[in-house]
């Protein structure tokens, strides 16, 4: 035998059992090998072992006690008794005396003896383990004291006098979430966890994940209850889906109460992406599908709400009065008529659509098939435009593949992350626990923000730079690094192009110069280029910071000159990752929901490509790429385009400056919104067709890794709402252009016909855990980290930027920078998350940023409501005092109709992805005249 077969295994007996384990196996796992589940309450798989409830305790011939199972380790040899009669006493006592200082049943939060949260179906495990040993009335006495309940969470319920001091919800919240809010306090009969400084978990720093709710095995830390009261007997359905927020796409498992066709429950569910974590959104963001607004029946606009007021529907109190209910056939009749009657009278070019990064790629692959097939045009876009069009602009350029080169989870390979321009706990909450994982194992941290998002708390540099000069900032950075010979010359000189180009741009930004246009101190900027430089792996996150910006695509070709030029890309632990913002933006962009493409970004240009989808779809297509979101908008206002589809988008409250927004909702001869609520924008419409919400359909969800993933239907629509595919597939039908699919999963089938880069990717591959593309063969695993050998291009091209300032900047009159963005509870236009009950909670309401220095220049104080003007639009608005954005910005989140950000923000447009510039406009606070 060798030495490395001696080293790797050792055969033990358990219970008389011969059982053979790789070297460093507990006892606890080795008795889970051979078929013997140990109690446990502190100890889960998921966390280090801490051993402090000593329920899995064995005996373990030859040692003086009793012996820890979940840290013992096996060795050779070792003879282990689990059922002993030492062990049962040992086991039994543990579980009276625990059960003795548990409070009763009814007030334990748990059902009864049933052993499960009667809000939610957790189940308790010292109430189970009580049962199993057949304990009702503990022989010792229980403690003096009542150590109290915590109800100020809005989605937790604290019952200290049920915390058994296991430390799970300590672990889960220091170690898997990376939060570090819970600890212990408290002596002897008084220790307790505690939250902060023994703050109210509600008024603590605590982020509602529910991370610690999961993981407490007793009934101290559970849900509250946010859809039923008290569960009866029906037993709970599970239903395997995912997160429907944000692109991280986490695995989640629904629990249904199918006689209800009631969400109860959410969980976290393992998967490569998560690890099980998820954040308050995907936890609890769940009941908005139940909400009295929902859409369940066609509307059509009534005569009398003609013409269209520019100011919608603002002036009834519910804009449903406006609308009388319709049949399907009514509705999609009209809808077809309209279409084809002005297909007729002006062509295919007089109509648009929007699809909906939110829905399916079977959703938005039948809509934007719609679009080109039935309404004849390429005017099909979605809010991608909205988020990384300059990004991806930027990667097709300079690299010839618009998606991320590595998975995010790839950090915890890295030596450096560099985030710029990125809220990442906030609007990729579970990514960027994976990022404060890879910090707290050593790999460097570099976080640049002009606002200062929390993960700089993390960060072993945080850099704050002046809005709008990130060029400048990036130009300076790759000054050092050629300056001090920090490059990589085999890289550069095997895989690029074009290098001679950057290092001419980039001289002129020495540190003083970045310095002088950044703000940042030149040592920063020297220290910033030497720790990303000399790291012998590095990757770059970035966000929207980065792309809102009509410099947008100059912004990300600095970031990519920056991989280029140090070699990281094409490695683990390297390279480009532009972090995607809805959950389906990427797939939504991948099965041609973008003016210029069909699906997997073959060219509307090329004419082998297009024979080939005219083939496939028996007709003509339009030979010119289509309208971007923002242009078709101002043809709208030209009376150019005259009516449009739009399908879960919602305008009103996500485009730039929403004056102008009105107008053209307002101006258009026709215009069918097809959405689960009556949202801002579906005020202008004159059909509205009830949609599905995500838990109501089956289909396929990219993420920001380019995994495609399977969700499963969970409820069923209410009402008469229908799945959105099945609404695009009747209304084209009525065009006359039968679309006869019978499943989500025929449609995929024919995505993937069309589609070389899927040719691998079929329903049943994707049961457990999806696929990342390209993935071209049946049973090929799909690529993770892309341009390993080269990139799609061949060589990549370095793409030097020169800096230039914003579009607007601050002046006399408007003399603060404004920023938008979102915050961690809400999403978009929040359409669904200010209808969970949870989240509208915990964040009702939107509040403005304003440092304490430009607070007391204007005499304002902390909530008071102030005037926010900008040339295009003014709004009032709650102030918030804060150190996050610098002294002469100002911060608003834009998920809120009552204030709605881009009433302020301008149109003006990246020249290249076409994005608006939503990081930068001029704006003034105005003190409220009482
Ligand atoms: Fe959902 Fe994103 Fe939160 Fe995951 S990180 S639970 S996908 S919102």
């Amino acid at each position: 035998m060798s030495e490395a077969t001696i080293t790797q295994t050792m055969t033990l007996t358990i219970d008389g059992a011969t059982v053979e384990v790789p070297t460093g196996t507990t006892l606890y796992d080795a008795a889970k090998q051979a078929g013997t589940e140990l109690p446990v309450l502190c100890h889960d798989p998921k966390f280090d072992p801490v051993a402090v409830c000593r329920m899995c305790v064995v005996e373990v011939e030859g040692a003086r006690v009793l012996q820890a199972a979940c840290i013992r380790q096996a060795e050779d040899g070792m003879v282990v008794h689990t059922q002993s009669d030492k062990v049962k006493r040992s086991r039994r006592t543990l579980v009276e005396l625990l059960m003795s200082d548990y409070p009763k049943p009814a007030e334990s939060g748990s059902n009864g003896h049933s052993a499960v949260h009667p809000y939610t179906g957790k189940p308790d495990l010292l109430l189970e383990l009580a049962q199993r040993e057949g304990i009702t009335a503990p022989r010792f006495p229980a403690r003096p004291f009542d150590n109290g309940h915590d109800l100020s969470s809005k989605v937790i319920a604290v019952n200290h006098n049920a915390c058994i001091l296991c430390d799970r919800c300590i672990r889960a919240c220091d170690d898997v979430q990376n939060n570090e809010v819970i600890g212990r306090g408290g002596k002897g009969y008084l220790s307790r966890i505690v939250f902060d400084h023994d703050q109210p978990m509600g008024e603590s720093t605590c982020v509602s994940c529910g991370e610690c709710m999961a993981a407490c095995p007793t009934g101290a830390l559970t849900d509250k209850p946010l859809t039923l009261t008290v569960l009866d007997e029906t037993p709970l359905t599970k239903v395997d889906s995912l997160c429907p927020y944000c692109g991280v796409g986490c695995s989640i498992t629904y629990s249904v109460d199918a006689e209800k066709n009631t969400i109860v429950q959410v969980a976290g569910r393992d998967s490569p992406v998560n690890h099980g974590r998820l954040c308050v959104k995907g936890r609890y963001g769940f009941d908005y599908p139940h909400h009295q607004e929902r859409l369940t029946v066609p509307l059509i606009r009534k005569p009398e709400y003609y013409p269209k007021s520019v100011e919608g529907l603002s002036d009834l109190a519910d804009p449903r009065a406006a609308f009388r209910e319709a049949t399907w056939d009514e509705a999609l009749d009209l809808a077809a008529q309209r279409f084809m009657a002005i297909k007729q009278q002006f062509g295919g070019a007089a109509l648009a659509g929007f699809g909906s990064a939110k829905c399916s790629n079977e959703d938005n692959y039948l809509f934007q098939k719609l679009i080109r097939a039935v309404f004849g045009t390429n005017n099909v876009d979605h809010c991608t435009r909205l988020c990384h069009a300059s990004s991806v602009a930027a990667l097709m350029e300079q690299i010839g593949g618009g998606s991320v080169s590595n998975p995010f989870s790839d950090c915890l390979e890295t030596g450096a992350m560099f985030i710029i321009g990125s809220n990442t706990t906030h609007n990729h909450p579970v990514a960027a626990t994976f990022m404060k994982q890879a910090a707290k194992n050593g790999a460097t941290l570099i976080v640049a923000d002009p606002r200062r998002p929390e993960m700089a708390d993390h960060a072993d540099y945080y850099i704050r730079f002046n809005p709008g000069t990130d060029v400048a900032f990036l130009n300076g950075l790759m000054h050092v690094i050629i300056r001090d010979e920090l490059y990589d010359a085999d890289f550069i000189e095997a895989r690029t192009e074009d290098f001679d180009r950057l290092r001419e741009t980039v001289q002129a930004y020495t540190p003083q110069v970045a310095s002088r246009l950044t703000g940042i101190p030149e040592q920063q900027i020297i220290d910033v280029a030497h720790a990303y430089g000399e790291a012998d792996s590095a990757m770059i996150f970035w966000g929207m910071g980065i792309s809102q910006h009509t410099t947008g695509t100059d912004n990300s070709r600095c970031l990519i000159n920056l991989a280029l030029l140090t070699g990281n890309i094409g490695r683990p632990g390297t390279g480009l990752h532009p972090l995607r913002g809805q959950n389906n933006v990427q797939g939504a962009s991948d099965v041609g929901l973008i003016p210029m493409v069909y699906t997997g970004y073959q060219s509307v240009t090329e004419p082998e490509v297009r024979q080939k989808f005219e083939a496939s779809w028996g007709v003509e297509l339009d030979r010119e790429p289509g309208l971007t979101v923002v242009e078709i908008m101002s043809e709208v206002l030209e009376g150019r385009i005259k009516a449009m589809y739009m399908m879960g988008e919602n305008p009103f409250l996500s485009d730039p400056n929403i004056n102008k927004v009105k107008k053209c909702l307002a101006a258009m001869d026709f215009l069918v919104v097809q959405d689960i609520f009556i949202t801002e924008t579906a005020a202008y419409a004159d059909v509205i067709l009830p949609g599905s919400s995500f838990p109501e359909k089956t289909g396929t969800f990219t993420n920001t890794d380019s995994r495609v993933q399977l969700a499963r239907q969970a409820i069923a629509p209410p009402g008469q709402a229908r799945v959105d595919w099945h609404i695009i597939a009747d209304l084209a039908t009525r065009m006359g252009y039968p679309m006869p699919y019978e499943s989500e999963e025929q449609i995929w089938r024919e995505i993937v016909s069309l589609t070389p880069v899927f040719g691998g990717i079929t329903y049943e591959r994707l049961e457990h855990e999806g696929l990342p593309w390209p993935c071209p063969e049946p049973d090929h695993p799909g690529v993770l980290i892309r341009f390993t050998e080269d990139f799609p291009r061949g060589k990549a091209k370095f793409s030097p930027a020169e800096y230039a300032p914003a579009q607007e900047l601050p002046d006399e009159t408007y003399p603060l920078v404004l920023n938008t963005g979102r915050v961690l509870q809400h999403w978009h236009t929040g359409t669904m998350t200010r209808r969970a009950k949870a989240l509208d909670a915990i964040a009702p309401e939107a509040l403005l940023e304003m440092t304490p220095e430009d607070m007391e220049a204007l005499g304002i104080e902390p909530d008071e409501f102030v005037r926010v003007r900008s040339r295009r639009g003014e709004l009032t608005v709650k102030v918030t005092r804060s150190h996050k954005p610098s002294q002469g910005s100002v911060f608003l989140p834009f998920h809120f109709k009552e204030a709605a950000a881009n009433l302020l923000t301008i149109d003006a447009l990246d020249p290249y992805g076409k994005i608006p510039e939503f990081k930068f406009c001029a704006v003034r606070v105005e003190k409220l005249e009482v």
